[in-house]
């Protein structure tokens, strides 16, 4: 990449509900085909045709540009979503999330976390030992932004996920935010499922452990989903983490350990 450096984020909805988003870096060149991909993709979400589209694209300060690897990945199979929760909470008590605080974010992330009970356009914020919300909005959540993978790293990703039969577009942006997420000062883990009514699987991401895919995370054809970010409340600074996740740019430059897949057991 030059050294110019542009954010390009898309955000689309539907009859006034968030339907998708995404965020790219690219330079000066990358900036046209970087918009129509996110607009096809905007237009062909499985939850239906977009009615409004935002693209914003915007110039940053390469100075300001931060650079790190993406976390290691490791697959455990789970029969059903039943036990792909139970596994999840196990994991992230092992990343040292208080039990209130794994109960707080399954009910949010089940009841659906927005006040009308819907999906959000970004993550809750959690506290990692009382189980408190407590992201500014609450309609909206922290998206993270300003992140992606350098190019040169792009193609040794797709040809690594590809041996795992996991090269897909869920997988290497799951990858690249959970990999901006944990860099991000006060955070413990992040547990995400997709609001994609065909995609089960979802993650725990935590610094001792990496991304670890669980198969399965909700029922198939549920269309809720979402991220909660677990924090530490020691210390916290919330304004710094905010300008962190949603400010801060940062390209991956290069790959985390890709273990086989395992099956769970608790
Ligand atoms: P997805 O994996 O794209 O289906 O996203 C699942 C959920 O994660 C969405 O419903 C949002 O609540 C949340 N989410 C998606 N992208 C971001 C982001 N960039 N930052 C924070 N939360 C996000």
């Amino acid at each position: 990449m030059s050294a110019e450096l542009f954010s390009i984020r898309m955000h689309s909805s539907l009859a006034g509900s968030h339907l998708s988003g995404a965020e790219r870096l690219g330079d000066r060149r990358a900036l046209s085909a970087l918009a129509a991909s996110l607009v096809e993709r905007a237009l062909a979400h499985e939850r239906g045709e977009a009615d409004q589209i935002r693209v914003t694209v915007e110039r940053l300060d390469p100075g300001a540009l931060l650079t790190g690897c993406l976390p290691g990945l490791m697959t455990l199979r789970v029969p059903d979503h039943r036990q792909g929760r139970q596994a999840a909470a196990e994991l992230l008590r092992g990343a040292g999330v208080a039990p209130e605080a794994i109960s707080s974010a399954l009910s949010w992330l089940l009841e659906g976390p927005s006040p009308e009970g819907g999906n959000l356009r970004g993550a809750m914020l959690i506290d990692a030992v009382s189980g408190e919300r407590l992201e500014p909005d609450r309609r909206r959540g922290v998206r993270v932004s300003r992140m992606d993978l350098a190019p040169s790293l792009a193609e040794e990703l797709g040809r690594a996920l590809a041996s795992f039969d996991l090269d897909n577009a869920h997988v290497r942006e799951a990858l690249v935010l959970a990999g901006k997420v944990l860099a991000a000062p006060g955070v413990v883990a992040e547990l995400c499922w997709s609001d994609d009514p065909s995609y089960t699987a979802g993650y725990v991401a935590s610094s001792g452990g990496g991304y670890q895919r669980l198969t399965h995370l909700k029922a198939l054809g549920d269309p809720r989903g979402g991220r909660a970010f677990f924090l530490r409340p020691e210390g916290l600074d919330l304004p710094a983490l905010l300008a962190f996740l949603e400010k801060t740019p940062m390209l991956f430059t290069g790959l985390g350990p890709l273990a086989h897949p395992v099956d769970w057991r608790g």
